[in-house]
């Protein structure tokens, strides 16, 4: 011990509530991997794939609604993007889906103060057909107060659930809060409702309505369900405080065809050694219609496919690495369902995916705490100067990736911050000027370090071509 410890030491003995640790009972250092450091710092400064990539998909395809022509053509996009950075193995692994379309929507307060509702239709929402329906709204402030209603009292109105959604770094309300929505329409039309709106699943005040997806189970007939933009509700729930009955015209056209498809596209970094147990890395290609899905998810395709690239440049990894951008997350994670049917039972070494925007990585989380502590420390030292923390309690995330770990495969999660996500999620405004290109690179270097950390170690390979 040295003398200029003492005095630290004697303040940690004072301060007990601080929970300082003797040194003498740390565990052995930890130092940041100095290749991956140097990839990461690299990656920080100077990474121009995530942007292009992101720039590219919604400028040259825009909208990538699932199972539609839209989609395919962000296929093909990638394929040949793809290809083009140098990725090997680039295909489209497709399967069929039925396909929902969108069509004129609107509601309208008909009494007692007239006035029109911004609204969006969900996912799977019956169709009113183009003449709407007309009916009392009913209010509810959660579902399981519609849940617990008589039959009698929504049987032929139309049910609007409110909630209290805010805004979190984790996004974790959105399980409790998004519950009107998949749960809401379904309940609505066992009661006899005609009809449902809520108020949308977000923590914006702009009048853009958030849609998503719902499905009627346990043979629901499927009823017209919408999302009322968050400033709309609240204007109805002040119009129903005035205590007279509120009639609501509304109409939500939409389509659903058998026979769709969608599709998986996969690219490689071949490994050294092609029997090692690969890394699975991905986020979802389609998007809702209305924005162009910058943050929902080109930018995490965009993501993992730099941090990879960045592997590529660097040289060979023992380890292959696997970048696959999703089909159809959005209608339900059928990409997801899709590649664990056919790669499940493959070796994974680890799966993880970025679907929760392009704000910078807060803190990680990761199986390899219990299976791998050796790893794990390494990833949260090399990790630390990117202002990531790790979070020993994490649990698993990535609608995509989760049928191929409950296949077995391990599970690493780089959650990014999501205070300002659910603002955007599933609008108009989720475009490409919400993403920060600063706090894109600081993901892609979190990639890059995590690849690089797990990838077997790197060896130089034949230059890379350094192209987009
Ligand atoms: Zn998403």
């Amino acid at each position: 011990m040295t003398r200029t410890l003492l005095p630290a030491l004697l303040l940690a003995a004072a301060t007990p509530a601080l929970a300082q640790q003797s040194i003498a009972t740390l565990p052995p250092p930890v130092l940041a991997d100095p290749k991956a450091a140097a990839l990461r710092d690299d990656a920080l400064e100077n990474d121009h794939y995530a942007w292009d990539i992101t720039e590219g998909l919604t400028t040259e395809v825009g909208q990538r609604l699932a199972a539609t022509g839209a989609e395919a053509r962000a296929r093909d996009w990638g394929v040949r993007r793809l290809k083009a950075m140098g990725f090997a193995n680039v295909r489209v692994e497709p399967f069929t889906m039925p396909v929902w379309t969108r069509g004129a929507e609107s509601a309208e307060i008909v009494s007692p103060f007239p006035q029109k509702l911004a609204i969006a239709a969900l996912g799977y929402s019956g169709s009113t057909g183009p003449a709407g329906v007309t009916g009392e709204i009913i209010y509810f402030d959660s579902v399981d107060a519609l849940r617990a209603a008589p039959d009698s009292a929504v049987r032929g109105k139309i049910v609007f659930i409110d909630h209290h959604m805010m805004p979190s770094q984790d996004g974790s309300d959105y399980g409790q809060f998004g519950a009107p929505r998949r749960q809401g329409p379904t309940v609505a039309s066992k009661k006899g409702a005609i009809g449902i709106v809520i108020r949308s699943i977000g923590t914006d005040h702009h009048r853009n309505p958030h849609t998503g997806v719902q499905y009627f189970t346990d043979g629901a007939t499927p009823i017209p369900a919408g999302a009322l933009a968050i400033p709309d509700a609240e204007q109805l729930v002040r119009v129903l405080k005035r205590g007279r009955p509120v009639v609501m015209h509304l109409t939500l056209v939409s389509q659903k065809t058998e026979g769709g498809q969608s599709g998986n596209v996969i690219a490689e970094v071949p490994g050294r050694d092609p029997r090692a147990p690969i890394l699975l890395v991905g986020g979802h290609l389609d998007s809702w219609d209305q924005g162009t899905g910058a943050i929902d998810d080109a930018s995490g395709v965009a993501i993992v496919t730099a941090a990879a690239k960045h592997i590529m440049d660097a040289g060979r990894p023992q380890r292959t690495i696997r970048v696959v951008w999703f089909g159809a997350e959005e209608p339900g994670g059928l990409g997801g369902k899709a590649y664990a049917e056919a790669h499940g039972k493959e070796p994974h070494a680890i799966a993880a995916e970025s679907d929760f925007g392009a704000d910078r990585i807060w803190r990680f989380s990761s199986q390899l705490s219990k299976t791998d502590p050796a790893s794990y420390a390494q990833l949260a030292a090399s990790l630390a100067p990117l202002g990531i923390t790790k979070n020993d309690k994490g649990e698993a995330d990535g609608t995509d990736v989760e049928p191929t770990i409950a296949a077995g495969a391990p599970w690493i999660s780089l959650g990014q911050d999501g205070s300002r996500y659910f603002d955007v999620h599933h609008t108009p405004d989720d475009t490409l000027d919400k993403i920060d290109p600063a706090q894109l690179r600081q993901n892609v270097a979190a990639w890059t370090t995590m690849l690089a950390l797990l990838s077997g170690g790197i060896e130089p390979g034949a230059k890379q071509p350094k192209r987009r």
